[in-house]
């Protein structure tokens, strides 16, 4: 079997350092063909030291040219590129058949819609590149053949769980509704009057995985469920009236299919991005990922309870965007975006961060998401909108 090349975008971060951390224990499989990050030079330096790509991606200029110079004294040989364009050479290669997309954010929209374009297997990581573009994305895979793979730990165990061939519909398939599980993150239950003062590294500290801060913030709020109950939509060929959010405190359980005929099936593990990782790497095979087997004596307690509306409201504006479509989703993100970065440089208190991204919903209309241009127009007129009202009313 020749192996297989690998581009992963956002090398650097969480998702990506557990991406070669699978990839490393297969090498006769896999092939690191390019890295991307930010500027995080040193580890660049190392993970290049450790995996010989052949291209290097920072997107930051200087760093980049740091970078050259330290892989120029040790006498390497990964080529260095500077840039956001230098993000999309590196999944359009020949030589690369898969793209783990691990950026964080809408700066991984381009790059990622680019390994679609050149017919790759995507696996997605970026939800909130798919959460932007829905449509744009799905007709580019399907036009262009590509595979797009789920790294959501609760999507990839959507996808565990559905027949082969789900072509035709959920319905079709006989599905029922999807529950989309999620841990409630670290303010599940403290009291509501809480939620005013709690810090960033507060809001970081999630109760079972380990992700970088973004995201940690986005469970904090359950954006992140709302996030992905649109890119449940777009994956799956669906409606928000066939997905259930259920709150599954322990994380145990990734997400479940419920079939007419009254069958529920669940994928079960560690919360362990490894395990969706080397899923979708290996797809349809199965390979080792390193990751602990799941001890059932240790799994006492399985809890679930419904989402509770007023300690996490982002769901019902993520839920509306859903359903608005268009531009909608693009702007819900953007704003959530702006709100986050604000949240956390301490530029406004946690709660504020749903009513910012209601606002900015409330004030920027939806298009029609019929091109690019438009969706990135949309993200650009939402971004400014929620810095404004950053500026203008900064601590209340
Ligand atoms: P992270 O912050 O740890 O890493 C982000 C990566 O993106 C880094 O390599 C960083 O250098 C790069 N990056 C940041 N800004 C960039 C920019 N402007 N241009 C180019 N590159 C940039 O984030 P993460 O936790 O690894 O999450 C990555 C993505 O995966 C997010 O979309 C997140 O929602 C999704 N995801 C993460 C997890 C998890 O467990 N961490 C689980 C599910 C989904
Ligand atoms: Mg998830």
């Amino acid at each position: 079997m020749s192996r297989q090349g690998i581009t992963i975008l956002g090398s650097t971060g969480s998702i990506g350092q557990s991406t070669l951390d699978v990839i490393g224990r297969h090498p006769d499989r896999f092939r690191v063909v390019a890295l991307s990050g930010y500027r995080q030079v040193e580890q660049m330096f190392a993970q290049c030291r450790q995996y010989q790509p052949d291209y290097a991606v920072m997107v930051h200029q200087q760093a980049a040219n740091q970078l050259a110079e330290m892989i120029r004294a040790a006498g390497m040989e990964t080529a260095v590129l500077a840039g956001e364009e230098a993000l999309i050479t590196i999944c359009q290669l020949t030589e690369v058949t898969q793209v783990m997309a691990a950026i964080v954010g809408a700066a991984g929209l381009l790059p990622t819609l680019a390994a679609a374009h050149a017919g790759k297997r995507v696996l997605l990581a970026n939800k909130e590149a798919l959460v932007m573009s829905g449509p744009l994305f799905m007709q580019a895979v399907h036009e262009h053949k590509a595979e797009l793979l789920p790294i959501d730990s609760e999507h990839n165990a959507i996808f565990q769980c559905l027949p082969p061939i789900a072509a035709g519909g959920l319905p079709q398939a006989g599905v029922k509704q999807i529950l989309l599980t999620g841990s409630g993150g670290p303010f599940r239950t403290i009291p509501l009057q809480d939620l005013k003062t709690v810090t960033p590294d507060e809001a970081c500290a999630h109760p079972n995985w380990s992700m970088g801060r973004k995201i940690s913030v986005d469970s904090a709020t359950m954006m992140n469920k709302g996030l992905e109950l649109i890119e449940a939509c777009w994956l799956f060929d669906t409606t928000p009236d066939m997905i259930r959010i259920v709150i599954h405190p322990q994380s145990v359980i990734h997400s479940m299919v419920e079939y007419v005929d009254g069958s529920v099936l669940a994928q079960l593990g560690q919360a362990d991005m490894r395990t969706p990782i080397a899923h979708a790497l290996a797809w349809p095979e199965r390979m080792d990922s390193g990751v602990e087997p799941l001890d059932f004596l240790d799994v006492a307690n399985l809890e679930f309870e419904a989402p509770d509306p007023q300690r996490f409201p982002c769901l019902r504006l993520a839920e509306q965007a859903a359903r608005t479509g268009g531009t909608a989703p693009a702007v819900l993100n953007a704003a959530n975006e702006v709100a986050v970065a604000a949240f956390l440089s301490g530029r406004i208190p946690f709660t504020r961060i749903s009513d910012l991204v209601e606002e900015v919903l409330m004030g920027v209309s939806a298009q029609p998401a019929t091109d690019l241009e438009v969706i990135l127009e949309a993200d650009r007129t939402a971004r400014a909108a929620a810095d404004q009202i950053v500026k203008r009313n900064p601590t209340g």
